[in-house]
């Protein structure tokens, strides 16, 4: 959404509801939001009362945009700061709303993306690249596979298309396999480096090729640089949000996920119509 746009939309509160409260009734149609029926009536606040079930509830109730008290105008003006990449601070100091506020709004946009793109049923294909990379901690100590206080984190790529990526337990070969079975689709091709957690896959359906690291040069298409370009991206942005706990971290991570996929989008229109989604109580 440009920028001209927006500024009409955020222009005053009651045209910036409006346009919050369009993308959460589609065709304008009101529905129930515990039984799912269309039988409700208005009541004089402005709130809805179902017929059949008695629930009480206005436009953003059980939506994410509802779980804080901020309005339509300061959702929209978060939601486009969160999209040029601010840090939460930032976003405090240029919209007036409180630290720990913008916080939290900051943290239901990255829940609404996971909620979102987590187990969405789709299948990355074809040339495929995998890896593990290890987030967080400090630089002292050990790095790299086996590092004590740092995130595993398993990425998987497919050239020209998506990246997937999940924090895991521990990197045994159970693990890896496990996850690239559910994301990657039998008969693609996975290029790996020569850690030996991956020698199984050729076992499972997949055509395995590994990567000489030794080598200065990678030979052909026997490379996985896409996905490293990717790790490097998720570090440099992870930067500026330092000391992400660990709890958070995943949020965080499926962020820069989110980001990565959608880099050629208009990110904007999807984080509103995320944000105005029903929650589910899967997160
Ligand atoms: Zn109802």
């Amino acid at each position: 959404m440009d920028i001209i746009r927006f500024s009409e939309i955020v222009k005053s509160e009651r045209v910036a509801y409006k346009y919050l409260k369009e993308q959460c009734w589609q065709k304008s149609i009101v529905y129930c939001i515990r039984c799912g029926k269309q039988r409700v009536y208005k009541l004089s606040s402005g709130r809805y009362r179902c017929y059949i079930c008695g629930l009480t509830f206005s436009d953003f109730t059980g939506r994410w945009i509802g779980k804080l008290k901020i309005n339509a105008r300061q959702w929209l003006w978060i939601i486009k700061l969160f999209e040029l990449g601010l840090s939460s601070r930032k976003i405090s100091r240029e919209t007036g709303i409180s630290y720990p506020t913008a916080l939290k709004a900051m943290n239901l946009i990255r829940k609404s993306i996971v909620a979102h793109t987590q187990d969405c049923g789709l299948l990355l294909e074809g040339e495929i690249e995998a890896d593990e990379s290890y987030f967080g901690g400090r630089r002292k100590g050990k790095r790299g596979r086996g590092a004590g206080n740092k995130v595993p984190v398993f990425g998987i790529l497919e050239r020209n298309g998506f990246v997937r990526v999940e924090v895991l337990k521990d990197v045994t070969a159970e693990s890896l396999l496990n996850l690239t079975i559910k994301i990657v689709r039998r008969g693609s091709i996975v290029y790996t480096d020569k850690f030996k957690s991956y020698d199984s896959l050729m076992f499972c359906g997949y055509r395995h090729l590994k990567v000489d690291h030794t080598k200065r040069f990678s030979s052909g298409k026997v490379y996985i640089n896409g996905l490293e370009g990717f790790w490097s991206y998720a570090k440099e942005r992870l930067i500026k949000h330092h000391g992400v706990s660990k709890k958070n971290f995943l949020f965080y991570l499926k962020e820069m996920e989110f980001r990565y996929n959608n880099r050629n989008a208009d990110l904007l229109p999807i984080l509103v119509t995320y944000m105005c989604d029903l929650v589910s109580n899967v997160l």
